[in-house]
């Protein structure tokens, strides 16, 4: 994958529930407890350096064309190679 300029953010939140984000304390495969069942950030304007600098790129581009959360998040794990658990569904 690569960072595109032309890439755009089509608010899918699955970087808010595949990878672990220290900073928030955020385990892998763990929704973001900022994250709203509508996969919206809660706290947008004050949300931390690390969200506000993560770009989209190229996966997110794939990922739009992608109809479920489950293939959404089956694909970025296979992208950014994160070893998925057992059990799939992150669906709150
Ligand atoms: S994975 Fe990409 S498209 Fe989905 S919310 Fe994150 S930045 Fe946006
Ligand atoms: S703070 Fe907001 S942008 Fe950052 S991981 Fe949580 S829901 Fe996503």
């Amino acid at each position: 994958m690569s960072k595109n300029p032309g890439s755009a953010c089509h608010g899918c939140g699955i970087c808010c529930i595949v990878p672990d984000i220290s900073t928030l304390g955020k385990p892998m495969w763990v929704p973001c407890v900022h994250l709203s069942p509508e996969r919206v950030c809660t706290i947008y304007e004050e949300r931390p350096a690390v969200c506000r600098n993560y770009l989209p790129d190229s996966v997110c581009d794939e990922m739009a064309s992608i109809p479920t959360e489950s293939e959404r998040i089956q694909h970025y794990a296979m992208a950014f190679d994160v070893l998925q658990p057992s059990v799939t569904s992150t669906k709150r």
